[in-house]
């Protein structure tokens, strides 16, 4: 059972090289729920270390996507906190520090080895069937050797000195105890040439120095996570609990997305950024609740949760490890629950900017009208000006062949139009009470099917096969427009 009383200090601590992503996102939220729940902090770390891979806007689009999904930090880069700088690149002094203390107490050591040379090395090793890595010339070098070294401007690395011999345990909460032998251990690169600390060295000292408790991170790093220890151990530093999560696979469930898999998924209405779901119609609240279940889950039946629910209910022991199918119709299904559940003012401020985007000029007092009338058939919130758009036009385009009822010649349904425009006209209103008795019993008169007789309205005034309930939508638009797209009809079917 995994404890999680204690205040905890977690970080989400994303590279600014590309969108955030639902894997990312995910991170992030396990972080701020564990930091929620235990009354704890999450700290936004930004690791650019690596200036070759930095997107410029990327770090900007990380603050962005992470507060439409509600997700909020206590500390980084642009609100500050007593552990700051928090962005890596701020922070080389402070590596370069520790790399030399690893030096001097011989857990690292100062590598000349060049580029060409370790290419060789890598090569042979991959004759002799090897895996690839580093093959020891400078481990042992004096120390007098290497200030020479320096001194004569010879470019050089900060290696990692992994014990050769004997075996090293590290303990992932969802996965126990993990033991690797030290010989599979490669003497990885802590300090690139140009002076900056890799991830290794970097995440390590940050989450000691910033207090981490907790580090939740992606899979990817497991195959490095026996060093991860090592280096906290060789500082004498107390490690943080560390949880690696669960791997997104593509949603046929085979292998892992790839980057144009990715960038293609658009077509289809989905994405994987969080950057794009908005405008895909889906609410912040349906993606967390989605990502929170992919790779948690409370108990077998709940299915919706908000954030403060997930804040109550989220436990690190109830993490699944194994591998998560992405599953876009899952998300769907979140959404629609998501979107009938907010409260109508709310529906509409979040609908209003899809009509707003289409050119619609809309107004509060008709929205809200509208809002209960097709909150229960909105998928995304990105279909409301499609299906109530017609309700802002100022007139709509019926198309002719649509108006024509099945069954009857163009005369027949003209005459019908006719007699639908005659009662219209003399209504005093077009209100569901006024309007819905004289046209049902022109159905019974008539003979043809309430299908037939509304399907014919219901083109005439939106121009649309499918709508919000007609009466209802009618009572909306008012009497004389509704008049007024009826005589337009009339005027079609006359002329066929
Ligand atoms: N910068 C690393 C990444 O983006 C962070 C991993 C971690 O959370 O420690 O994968």
């Amino acid at each position: 059972m995994v404890s999680s009383s204690q205040p905890a200090r977690v970080r989400f601590a994303p590279s600014p090289t590309g969108h955030l992503h639902l894997g990312g996102a995910r991170t992030a939220l396990y972080d701020y729920l564990l930091a929620r729940q235990t009354g704890g902090q999450f700290i936004l770390r930004i690791e650019d270390s690596d200036r070759r891979r930095f997107v410029p806007g990327a770090e900007e689009e990380i603050y962005a996507s992470l507060r439409w999904l509600g997700i909020q930090w206590d500390e980084g880069p642009d609100v500050g906190g007593p552990y700051g700088p928090y962005r890596q690149s701020e922070r080389k002094e402070i590596y370069q520090k520790y790399a030399n203390e690893l030096i001097d107490s011989g857990q690292a050591f100062t590598c000349f080895c060049t580029p060409e040379r370790l290419e060789k090395v890598r090569n042979e090793q991959q004759k002799r069937k090897e895996p690839p890595h580093y093959d020891g010339t400078c481990r042992n070098l004096s120390a007098n050797e290497v200030s020479e070294r320096i001194a004569a401007g010879e470019q050089h690395v900060i290696r990692f000195k992994t014990p050769k011999e004997g075996t090293t345990t590290v303990t992932d909460l969802l996965r126990g105890d993990i033991t690797v032998e030290n010989r599979t251990l490669d003497d990885y690169i802590l300090v690139r040439s140009d002076g900056l600390a890799l991830y290794h060295l970097a995440a390590a000292v940050d989450d000691h120095l910033m207090n981490i408790t907790h580090v939740i991170r992606g899979s990817e790093w497991l195959p490095t996570f026996p060093l991860h220890g090592l280096i906290h151990r060789a500082l004498g530093w107390q490690e943080p609990e560390w949880v690696h999560l669960s791997v997104f696979l593509k949603p046929s469930g085979k292998g892992k997305m790839s980057k144009r898999e990715s960038a293609e998924l658009i077509k289809d209405g989905h994405s994987i950024f969080v950057k794009d779901l908005e405008g895909l119609g889906y609410l912040p609240e349906a993606v967390v609740n989605w990502i929170a279940l992919m790779g948690w889950s409370y108990d077998d039946h709940t299915e919706i949760f908000t954030l403060p629910d997930l804040v109550e209910k989220f436990s690190l022991d109830k993490l699944n490890p194994s591998p998560a199918a992405i599953n876009f119709t899952k998300f769907d299904h979140f959404n629609g629950l998501h979107i009938r559940a907010l409260p109508l003012n709310e529906l509409v401020r979040r609908m209003k900017p899809y009509f707003v985007e289409k050119g619609f000029q809309v107004d509060d007092a008709t929205l809200l009208k509208i809002a209960p009338i097709i909150q229960e058939r909105l998928q995304g919130m990105d279909d409301a000006p499609e299906l109530a758009g017609f309700f802002f036009k100022p007139d709509v385009n019926p198309d002719v062949a649509e108006l024509a009822i099945k069954d009857l010649t163009p005369a027949e349904s003209a005459d019908l139009a006719k007699k639908i425009l005659a009662i219209l006209e003399s209504l005093p209103d077009v209100k569901l009470e006024t309007a819905e008795p004289p046209m049902r019993k022109l159905v019974e008169q008539s003979g043809l099917k309430a299908g037939q007789v509304f399907g014919l309205m219901r083109i005439a005034i939106t121009a649309q096969r499918v709508s919000p309930p007609l009466f209802e939508s009618m009572e909306i638009i008012g009497k004389e427009k509704v008049v007024a797209r009826m005589r337009r009809a009339v005027e079609l079917l006359s002329a066929l």
